[in-house]
């Protein structure tokens, strides 16, 4: 799991060297990585399955490392929060994905865009004023932006959290909890926090069949609807996941089913026409 990603760093072909040397490694490709463009936003596609269209996509963070190919968030993403580089890679994101999105929509294709917030981006005195720059600067939609933080973020420093997100509100953005339910955390703060969407996490998607999974999820279905949240679910790789999904109630999907994350030029061209729907 990701909680082990900061030991997976020794596919640096060097048997001799410890993990702190391949970390940091790591951490000095990092900032070459900044300075020399190396990193790539993905879109996984979301589905509105009553539709039958795509209505937004979700960004997804890839390194094209020089030596060791391209890299997923799990190589990088604990190392960048840690040494705070996440901050500057944050803000390539945030204005790349508002940059994107507006040239979907002047070319016609009006999709929503899900990005990732990390904890230390989220306690960051800058955020706000980064995505309202980012907004500006590229005349993207706020109400089309979505930004996805997990519960622990949603959690921690509450007032400071309360705070953020009534500004972000203030700037037309849309917020979604990633991984709801995962977070042993209560419910409550449900009630105190300006939240617009929830994800049903992938493990919740993957165990569906059995009893007490199927109840959490009709559970969180339920929670979404009486709270007038949207709901995504993510993860959805099998047509039988699809189909109990719906049967709940939750028709917006996001899953290898549909799509992988892909490039933004195949964003383009993705299309339903051979999907099983
Ligand atoms: P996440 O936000 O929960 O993103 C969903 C992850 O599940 C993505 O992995 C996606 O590729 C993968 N996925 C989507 N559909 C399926 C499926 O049907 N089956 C399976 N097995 N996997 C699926 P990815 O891109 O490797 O990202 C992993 C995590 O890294 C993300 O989890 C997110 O927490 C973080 N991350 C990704 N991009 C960013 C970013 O731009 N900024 C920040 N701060 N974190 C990011
Ligand atoms: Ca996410
Ligand atoms: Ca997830």
């Amino acid at each position: 799991s990701k909680k082990n990603g900061k030991n997976q760093y020794n596919f640096y072909q060097n048997g001799m060297e410890g993990v702190s040397e391949n970390h940091l490694r790591m951490e000095q490709d990092l900032h070459h990585a900044i300075v020399n463009n190396e990193f790539k936003l993905y879109y996984q596609p979301q589905v509105d399955t009553l539709k039958g269209h795509m209505y937004g996509v979700e960004a997804l963070i890839r390194w094209q490392h020089p030596k060791l190919g391209m890299l997923t968030p799990f190589h990088f993403i604990d190392i960048a929060e840690e040494t705070n580089l996440i901050i500057p890679i944050g803000e390539w994101i945030v204005r790349e994905a508002c940059r994107q999105g507006k040239e979907w929509h002047d070319s016609g294709l009006m999709l929503q865009v899900s990005i990732n917030i990390s904890p230390k981006q989220f306690q960051s005195n800058q955020l706000v004023d980064l995505i309202a720059d980012a907004l500006e600067e590229s005349g993207f939609d706020p109400s089309c932006l979505i930004i996805e933080i997990t519960e622990a973020i949603a959690m921690s420093q509450i007032e400071k959290t309360v705070d953020t997100m009534y500004r972000l509100k203030k700037l037309g953005v849309r917020i979604s909890i990633d991984d709801f339910g995962t977070g042993h955390s209560s419910l409550s703060y449900l009630t105190e926090l300006p939240i617009d969407a929830l994800k049903i996490p992938r493990e919740f998607v993957q165990n569906l069949g059995t009893e007490t999974n199927n109840a959490i999820v009709h559970t969180i279905i339920t929670l979404a609807n009486n709270l007038n949240l949207k709901l995504v679910a993510e993860g959805v790789e099998h047509l039988e996941q699809l189909q109990l999904l719906q049967e709940m109630g939750c028709s917006y999907i996001q899953g290898y089913l549909f799509s992988r994350p892909i490039l933004k030029e195949d964003v383009q061209l993705f299309t339903l026409d051979k999907q099983p729907l």
